[in-house]
Order: structure tokens, then sequence, then C-alpha cells
């Protein structure tokens, strides 16, 4: 009888996986297996949490979903916390498995990760790259000749490049024998976190887990027929349906993007096709175009300079890190963006747009800084997006243009009525409508208004950050 592990990571479903597949279709005993490694409970270079306490919630909900629906065919889920590697090799020695079946990770501490199993275990290790749109295999160009720019990869991959079907739920897998302990489902509690505060204000009451993001999906697509609007709303800030928030469980797997990609085909040919479906899709490959951007540019994508080379003006100073953190720089539209990102580990596209900008550009502080606190903050953190995103706003990613976002206009356009403001710094709501009604239309009006609500003063901004905008 041969025996397989699957070592579950970012891939924690049962639907249109490769690995569970292809262990099934090839052994006649398979051990599920998920290890909540001690790296992700380490710090990261400049200090933070690698995993904070919402998104560390979000992985144990996540795990203990994947456990209940591998009881639901018959198996179960091996738990274990700590080293991986060492776990692994323990377990395949009890076992006598012959092949770990995993997905294939892409970015430096994940690779460092597999080396290690690599180096204690001695069957042959079975990769399947399951976190893409486009599969790997597929694409038609040499990875180290992936486009520097989103449309043109876009543009390639859309004519030459054909989404592979997912794969069926399996139906029945093997019992687990009694003798393999299964271990139990570690609590915040064990990773040293108290339970987070629930923040009503949150856009979704997230929860982890597959069948959480079939929900999510069922009600986006089907129940709410909100994608039909995705294009119109995106830019959204307050609710749960300005946009489709699947990102909360893309990033570790409870849903693949080749399924979200077949149920918009499907609800396309059922219902309706429109700008928006399609537009649902075009952000998918974003999100391939920053993982293909880092297999193309490896570790580059840490560094300050990025993929391209150019060099920021930084001036590191701590204050101003804080304040901006804390939402405190005394700008409205980015405090109430980053008080929401503290209190429930998400924030729109929007608003992680500006923030990202006005920390690189106006703070002036160095890029890596802020991404590595949306690395621990963001319940939907992912490390190719991420740091994707954060290289392209500091100009030293796939745009090498300095661009910055106007957070005041910006503010304006996307907030007029300054709801979004007001939802996150009560504060504003001391004040009368009218003084409030357009707070950022101009400096003056701006330290006028924060002196009313004793605001917190603006931190010192650098010397020509008004002159630059006015
Ligand atoms: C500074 C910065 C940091 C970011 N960090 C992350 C991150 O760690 N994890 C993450 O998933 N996204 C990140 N994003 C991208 C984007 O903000 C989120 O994917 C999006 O807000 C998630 O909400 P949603 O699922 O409702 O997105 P929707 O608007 O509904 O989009 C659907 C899906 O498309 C993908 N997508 C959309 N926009 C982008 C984008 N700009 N880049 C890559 N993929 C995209 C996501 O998978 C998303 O779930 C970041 C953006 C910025 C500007």
């Amino acid at each position: 009888m041969s025996v397989a592990i699957v070592w579950f990571r970012n891939n924690l479903r049962l639907h249109d996986n490769e690995s569970l597949t292809k262990a099934l279709k090839n052994h006649s005993i398979v051990i599920p297996f998920y290890c909540f490694d001690e790296i992700l409970f380490s710090t990261t270079k400049f200090g933070y949490p690698k995993i904070g306490v919402h998104r560390a919630q979000l992985l144990i909900e996540s795990v203990q979903n994947l456990r209940e629906n591998l009881r639901k065919v018959g198996s179960d889920l091996v738990i274990r916390v700590g080293n991986t590697a060492s776990y692994l090799k323990h377990l395949s020695l009890e076992t006598n498995a012959t092949t770990i079946y995993t997905q294939k990770e892409i970015t430096f501490e994940e690779v460092e990760l597999e080396r290690r199993v690599e180096r204690v275990f001695n069957g042959s290790i079975e990769y399947a790259y399951d976190a893409f749109l486009f599969h790997p295999d597929d694409i038609p160009f040499a990875l180290e000749d992936t486009p520097f720019i989103f449309t043109s990869f876009r543009k390639l991959l859309e004519r030459n490049t054909s989404i592979r079907p997912c794969i069926a739920l399996p139906s029945k897998l093997n019992n687990l024998s009694n003798r393999i302990q299964k271990g139990t489902i570690p609590s915040l509690n064990d990773f040293k976190f108290s339970n987070p505060i629930k923040d009503n204000r949150s856009v979704l009451a997230f929860k982890g887990g597959e069948d959480e993001a079939n929900n999510r999906l069922n009600h986006y697509f089907y129940e709410s027929q909100e994608l039909l609007l995705y294009k119109e709303k995106r830019n959204g800030l307050i609710g749960a349906d300005y946009s489709s928030k699947l990102s909360v469980w893309l990033w570790n797997g409870c849903i693949s993007p080749r399924h979200i990609y077949w149920e918009v085909k499907r609800f396309e040919h059922e219902y309706y096709s429109n700008d928006s479906t399609y537009w649902l899709i075009f952000e998918l490959i974003w999100r391939d175009f920053f993982k293909y951007t880092a297999l193309k540019n490896g570790n580059k994508i840490f560094h300050s300079y990025g993929i391209n080379g150019h060099q920021n003006l930084v001036n590191p100073n701590p204050e101003f890190v804080n304040a901006w953190i804390r939402g405190k720089t005394g700008i409205p539209f980015i405090d109430a963006n980053m008080r929401e990102l503290a209190a429930t580990g998400f924030m729109s596209n929007r608003g992680r747009q500006n923030v990202a900008s006005f920390f690189v550009k106006e703070l002036q502080q160095d890029w890596r800084v802020g991404a590595e606190y949306f690395e621990s903050m963001l319940l939907d953190y992912d490390v190719c997006s991420n740091y994707g995103n954060w290289m392209y706003i500091a100009g030293v990613g796939n745009d090498s243009r300095d661009r910055f976002f106007n957070v005041i206009l910006q503010a304006k356009n996307y907030d007029s009525q300054g709801e979004f403001v007001r939802l996150w710094i009560p504060e504003l709501n001391n004040v009368e409508k009218k003084e409030v009604h357009h707070p950022w239309a101009s400096p003056k009006t701006l330290f006028n208004h924060l002196d009313v609500v004793d605001y917190p003063k603006l931190i010192i901004l650098p010397p020509d950050y008004w002159k630059k905008h006015y």
C-alpha cells in the first residue's frame, strides 16, 4: 500500500486542489497535514509581528473548516504547531509515506521552508502551482521574459492562454489510522493573542474557510448580483458589496482563482455579462501579474530599490511612521483608512493606494516599512500582491513613473460627503455639518477644522508638502 502526505499550505480547500487529487489518484492511503509553522509567529525585519490577530483568527478558522470538510469525506487533518520540516519527517517515518504533495510557493521564506523539508524527507515531493489563474506551464513566454507592463502581460495571456478547468471535489478519502495523533486546533491564546474586539463598522464579519468563501461568492454573484455593478462600485469605501472581498479567502487558498473565473463564466452564461463581470477577471489577472513579477525577479521585490532600481528619497522618522500607523497624521482620509485597518484588518483598494502613496511620497518613509506593517495587519496579506502593489506605488515596481496620489483630492472624489472619515474618526461628528462638508477644501480650512474638533494636530509634514499640492 503506498502512502502519501498532502501538506496543505496556502491551498486550504478540497475543491480544485491538484495536490489532493493527484495524491488520491496515485496512492491508496492519503494523509492530510497542516502545520502552523513557527516562522509565521516571528517578526518582520522592521519588527512587526508577521501575522496579526485578525489574520491569525482567520487562519485558525480556515484550518478548522478544512478539517471539518475532510471529516465529511471520511478522512481528517493532522495538525501540528511549530517546525513543519521536523513534523513532516516524523510523520513520514511513522507512516512510511513515500511522497509529499503540496502547493508550490514562490517567495523567499516559503521556498526556504520547501528546502528544509526536502533536506529531511527521503521520498519525493510533488509540487502543484495551484494559486495561479494562468498555470505557469501554459504561459506563452519564458518566465524571464514576463512583461514589465501589466497591459502587455494581460493581452499576451488573454490571447494565447486558456484557464484550466477546475478539478472536481473528491467524494471519498481513506480513514486515518488511529495510531496517528491528529492534534488539536490551536487557539488565539496559544499564539499569545487575546480575542480581537469585534468592530461593527467592519465591511464584513469575515470568517475563514472554504465554506465561507463559497458563501461569499454565492452572495456576491448570485444572491445580490452585485457582480454586475463591480466596475462602478469597486472604488467604494464603506460596506460589504462595493467589491467582492474574495481576497480574504484567496490568500490562503480557501478559494481558487480558477474557481472564481469559471463562476464568472457561468454567471455570464446563465444571467448577464457586462464590463463589470469582465472586470473581476481583469483584477484577478493583476493578482497573477504580481505573482509572475515575483517569479521573474526573486528577492528584488523586497529591496528598497525594487525591480527597477529607482531610489526614493527617504528621511526615516519613527514619529511619522507611528502617526501613520495610529491613524493620527491629521489627514482625515489617511487616518480613517489606517484606523479601519487596525480595527478590522481590512482596507479598500482605494484606501490602500492612498495611505501607501502618502507614506512614501509625503512622509518620505521607506516603503518596505509600510509594506511590512500591511503584512502584519492585513486579513488578506499575500506576499506578491502586497509587495508588488507597494513597489508599484513607491515607483520602484512595474510602474516606474513617479506618480503620487493627491490625498486631499482623492478624499473629495471618493468620500465627497465625508461619510467614511466620520465613520472612523467619530470626533469629526461633533462638528457642524457645514464645516465638515468639505474639510479638505484648502489647507487653511483643514487646519481650522482640525482645531475645532480637537483632532490631533498635523504632524510636521515635509516642508514643501502644501506647496506641492496647492
Ligand atoms: C499598497 C497595497 C497593498 C496591497 N496588498 C494586498 C495584499 O496583501 N493582498 C491582496 O490580496 N491584495 C492586496 N492589494 C490589492 C487590493 O487592494 C486587494 O486585492 C483588494 O482590495 C481586495 O479586496 P477585494 O477582494 O474586494 O477586491 P476586488 O476589487 O473584488 O478584486 C477581486 C480580486 O482581484 C484581485 N485584485 C484586485 N486588485 C488587485 C491589485 N491591485 N493587485 C493584486 N490583486 C488585485 C484580488 O485577488 C481581489 O480579491 C494591495 C493593494 C495596495 C495598493
